[in-house]
C-alpha cells in the first residue's frame, strides 16, 4: 500500500466512519516523502516510536464521523503494517545506515 488515501480507506473499513476522518494521520506518516521520495522516507516515522509520536500529536483517540472513538495508536499501527508487513523499531531502520566519516562528529580544539 502506498498512498495515504488508500490507508484512510482501509481505516474507514476497519474502524468505521469516513476516510476523511483518518486522512490527516495517514498524511502525517507519509509527509517524509517530501524529503526523500522513495521507500527510505519511511525510516523517519514508520516504526514503533513513530506510532507513539503520532499519538502525542493527534491525541490518544480520535472521534470518527460515526461518533466512535478510535485509538490513534491503532490507526498508526495499521498504516505501518500495511506498508511494511510489521512494525519495526527505529533501531531496525538506523542499524541499516552505512557509516560515513562526518557522522562521527568533529574534534573541537579544546
Ligand atoms: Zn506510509
Amino acid at each position: 500500500m502506498a498512498h495515504p488515501w488508500k490507508h484512510a480507506e482501509s481505516s474507514a473499513k476497519k474502524f468505521g466512519g469516513k476516510l476523511e476522518d483518518y486522512l490527516p494521520i495517514h498524511n502525517w506518516f507519509d509527509e517524509s516523502k517530501a524529503f526523500l521520495p522513495d521507500f527510505r522516507h519511511r525510516a523517519l516515522r514508520h516504526h514503533a516510536e513513530g506510532v507513539f509520536l503520532c499519538e502525542r500529536i493527534f491525541g490518544v483517540a480520535i472521534t470518527n464521523s460515526d461518533g466512535r472513538q478510535v485509538p490513534v495508536r491503532y490507526i498508526g499501527e495499521q498504516h505501518v503494517r500495511e506498508d511494511l508487513g510489521r512494525i519495526p523499531t527505529a533501531q531496525d531502520w538506523l542499524s541499516e545506515i552505512r557509516s560515513a566519516r562526518w557522522m562521527y562528529g568533529q574534534r573541537l580544539g579544546y
